[in-house]
């Protein structure tokens, strides 16, 4: 089958997650695709139309072209004429434009089991608010807009005049809690100004849900303050992600199981902290049980990437002028960990560098803080295959005959500290393809 062409198209488009987050999809659909970017200055955008666009399978469309656009094509979807706006286009006989983006927000929301219903509170009034007041609006909730100018109640009176409800609007400093949800869809706390937050905590109290559009960081500080306060949250990522499913659902009639989608949005929030937010050539760093092949994946992985790798049982040895058997002989495990706690500190201040760790060492909340900037990356293998790969190594102190329940007990304690997992019982080369994906 001929390789199918989609692409992005807007301007300037800069950093973009896009041709990730569809790659993924088809590779998900087994569908032969190429997805690329198409950065087109507005004097050229109608000949950019005619020349490339429309002669391809389909594409999206992002600022400024989500008008322009539509006087381009044959027909538009429901939702696109609600909105007045295209951000997918399906090409063929006829061009027809689609609008996802509300498709996004609410499977978003739907995937966090959070209902959109009761009070709903937009923090903003761009393009995004305006999606999510009207989506919100048009599913009978009673919506609350906050703004910082008068362009919150210009958004207030377009929504009350096509769909006759009405709007309160507000300033942020009027906010107090008790909405059944919450939506920031302002740019504040976004890379690089991460520590920034749009509300107190304060005033998310009483609320019982956030969804936080920002997908850049993954963990806002509103965020934060939701989860502390026990509200259930949906992210900026998982909308990304549902939007583009939508668009793989209009171009070839793709469906994706929930799972899938969520496998996709673990792998693009990994992906964007390592090109476009904090963990930018910050260390990765490879945890998991004794066997699982952190030494052997670091260092192929390393290769591939050009970085240097470290194993921090080898920074140990170089650091407390011993062996790892000897320490334990001579100061017993706490002595070790101590040890190991000083190891993960400077080897977390490495640049470009692939970081073996100990089997215990991401048992610590201490050392996965150390590590908070690294992609932490957890190599999973069943106890039976640990057992066979290092059973009789004599040189492993704690592999002995407590190893099963000492794995049982790590296991959750892994899971917990990575940003993600891989299968690592299969080849060194597939898993370092896998990780490959990511980084
Ligand atoms: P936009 O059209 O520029 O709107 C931004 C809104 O935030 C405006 O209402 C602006 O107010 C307000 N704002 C900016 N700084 C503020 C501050 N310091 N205090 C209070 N309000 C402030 O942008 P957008 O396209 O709607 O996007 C908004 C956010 O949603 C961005 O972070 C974007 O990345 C995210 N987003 C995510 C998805 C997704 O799929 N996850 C989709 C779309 C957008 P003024 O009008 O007064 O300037």
């Amino acid at each position: 089958m001929d390789m199918e062409k989609y692409a992005l198209t807007g301007h300037p488009l800069g950093h973009t997650m896009s041709p990730f987050i569809h790659s993924r999809l088809f590779e998900l659909s087994q569908r032969n695709a190429l997805y690329s970017v198409c950065d087109c200055p507005p004097e050229s955008f109608d000949n950019c139309f005619k020349s490339n666009l429309r002669n391809i399978n389909g594409f999206n469309v992002t600022i400024p072209y989500k008008q322009t656009v539509i006087p381009l094509l044959d027909r538009l979807d429901s939702d696109a004429e609600f909105y007045g706006a295209v951000n997918c286009v399906a090409c063929g006989e006829h061009a027809v434009g689609y609008n996802t983006d509300a498709y996004g927000f609410c499977a978003a929301l739907d995937s966090a089991g959070i209902s959109l219903e009761g009070s709903v509170l937009v923090l903003g009034n761009g393009g995004a608010a305006r999606t999510v007041a009207f989506e919100a609006a048009r599913r009978g909730c009673k919506v609350t807009i906050a703004s910082r100018s008068d362009k919150g109640q210009v958004l207030a009176k377009e929504l009350e005049r096509r769909l006759g409800c009405e709007i309160e609007v507000l300033r942020f400093s009027q906010i107090i809690g008790g909405y059944d949800l919450v939506v920031n869809a302002t740019p504040v706390g976004m890379f690089p100004h991460t520590y920034e937050c749009v509300l107190e905590k304060e005033q998310l109290r009483g609320s019982k849900a956030l969804m936080d559009l920002i997908y850049n960081p993954q963990q806002t500080v509103l965020v934060k303050y939701a989860n502390e306060l026990g509200m259930k949250v949906a992210q900026g990522m998982e909308m990304l992600v549902w939007q583009a499913a939508r668009a793989h659902e209009i171009w070839y009639g793709a469906s994706f199981e929930p799972e899938k989608i969520s496998e996709v949005v673990v792998d693009a929030n990994a992906y964007m902290e390592r090109h476009f937010g904090s963990k930018k050539d910050a260390p990765v760093v490879l945890l998991g049980f004794m066997g699982c092949g952190k030494s052997t994946v670091g260092s192929a992985l390393a290769e591939r990437l050009v970085w240097d790798f470290v194993d921090t049982d080898e920074l140990i040895v170089k650091q407390e002028g011993m062996s790892i058997p000897q320490i334990f002989d001579e100061r017993g495990e706490a002595g070790f960990r101590e040890a190991e706690h000083r190891a993960c500190l400077k080897a977390a201040q490495l640049r470009r560098t692939v970081i073996a760790t100990g089997g215990g060492a991401m048992t610590f909340e201490r050392n996965i803080s150390a590590f908070a900037d690294c992609t932490k990356i957890h190599l999973s293998i069943p106890f039976s295959l640990a057992r066979e790969r290092v059973g009789n190594d004599k040189s492993r102190p704690l592999f002995g005959s407590d190893a099963e329940n000492l794995y049982n007990n790590r296991l959750p304690l892994y899971q917990k500290a990575a940003d993600l997992t891989v299968d690592a019982s299969q080849s060194v080369d597939t898993i370092s393809e896998r990780i490959m994906k990511i980084l």
